[in-house]
């Protein structure tokens, strides 16, 4: 069989966020960087600031990719999967510490012991293999965040037990670098880690930033978010899968209990929340979650917003976003009104 791999980054968000900056006045100080890490396309957008700061910022994104990726034989993690176990330093231990959090509150449904799982389909090495049903048991038995155990620093787990914090880390690095630009003196900008959008701040008119939330069928948008000092992250099949010479697509967020690519009526989930990891971990779990428990989880907690585009191309948003999201006229409302 044929395989290939298709990644779309969310241009549109990116030039959404861009424009939502170019838009003022041309006379505004307004700086931008752009970048290649975490396997994908980072930028960042931002008022009255040096370059040598969006440097800086770049440098930040980049320490945390040597301490984080699985792609790095050196990094923390890979280390933690070589050895079963490791002193992480206190920044990475947030992180972990945050996301196994996330792990528990979603029931597993976000779990960052899916690694084996998400290499043996090939999305390390960009080259697709379809594990036999034996196989995915097996996949399956391996993942379980509760094999983690930590004292004090010291974490350790079992043998057959291996994480990735891809599903979680960039909006965690978000945060970290919108404190990185407020220590700096900048209090305005967007920083966009390839679909993981950290605003900071308001436009330099007292305007809130409009941040766009791409269609995953066509360069179109399905909604515009009114944001200010605050993360919006979107998952969805879309942007990162292999499709076969059949036209079937296996894409990169896993189910857990299947260790299969979810198979979710779910398009794209968007997340908004104050805390950037949270975000991260959400928009993940809720688009494997599949729609009935993903709008369930959503009505049940008021700490974060979602925007989530369905298979049928009605668009769920939570209550708590209804005065802050615009859609886009094609698209309907879940649940009838609009
Ligand atoms: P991306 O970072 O590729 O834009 P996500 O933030 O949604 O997308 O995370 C997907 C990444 O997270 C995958 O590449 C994989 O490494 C990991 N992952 C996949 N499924 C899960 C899951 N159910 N729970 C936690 N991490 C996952
Ligand atoms: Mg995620």
């Amino acid at each position: 069989m044929k395989k290939y791999i298709t990644k779309l980054m969310i241009t549109c968000i990116l030039v959404a966020s861009a424009l939502s900056l170019a838009s003022c006045d041309t006379s505004e100080n307004i700086s931008k960087i752009d970048f290649f890490a975490f396997d994908t396309y980072i930028s960042v957008t931002a008022y009255d600031c040096d370059d040598s700061i969006l440097a800086g910022v770049e440098e930040l994104v980049r320490s945390y990719e040597s301490k984080i990726s699985v792609t790095k034989e050196d990094s923390q993690v890979s280390l933690f999967n070589q050895n079963k176990k490791a002193n992480f330093d206190s920044d990475i231990s947030c992180l972990l510490e945050k996301s196994l959090d996330a792990c528990k509150q979603t029931q597993g449904y976000f779990d960052i012991t899916v690694y084996p799982a998400v290499k043996r389909w090939g999305f390390f090495d960009d080259e697709l293999y379809i594990p036999t049903p034996s196989e995915l048991k097996d996949l399956a038995y391996k993942i379980d965040y509760r094999k983690i155990e930590s004292n004090g620093d010291i974490y350790t787990t079992t043998s057959d037990c291996e994480i990735d914090l891809g599903g979680c880390a960039k909006g965690y690095i978000g945060d970290k670098c919108a404190d990185y630009l407020v220590e700096h003196n900048v209090t305005s900008a967007v920083i966009n880690l390839g679909g993981n959008v950290r605003v900071l701040g308001r436009k330099n008119d007292d305007s809130k930033y409009n941040i766009a939330i791409e269609s995953p069928d066509k360069y179109e948008y399905i909604a515009y978010i009114n944001a200010e000092d605050t993360s919006i992250v979107t998952s969805g099949a879309y942007e990162r899968n292999f499709v076969d010479e059949a036209g079937n697509i296996y894409h990169h967020l896993i189910d857990p209990f299947t260790a299969a690519p979810a198979q979710s009526d779910i398009k794209s989930v968007s997340i908004i929340c104050d805390d950037g990891t949270l975000a991260d971990c959400l928009s993940t779990a809720l688009f494997v979650m599949g729609s009935q428990k993903a709008i369930e989880f959503s009505n049940m907690h008021d700490n974060f917003g979602a925007v989530i585009l369905m298979n049928d191309d009605t668009v769920f948003v939570s209550e708590n976003m209804k005065n802050i999201v615009t859609l886009e006229d094609k698209y309907t409302l879940y649940g009838g009104e609009s």
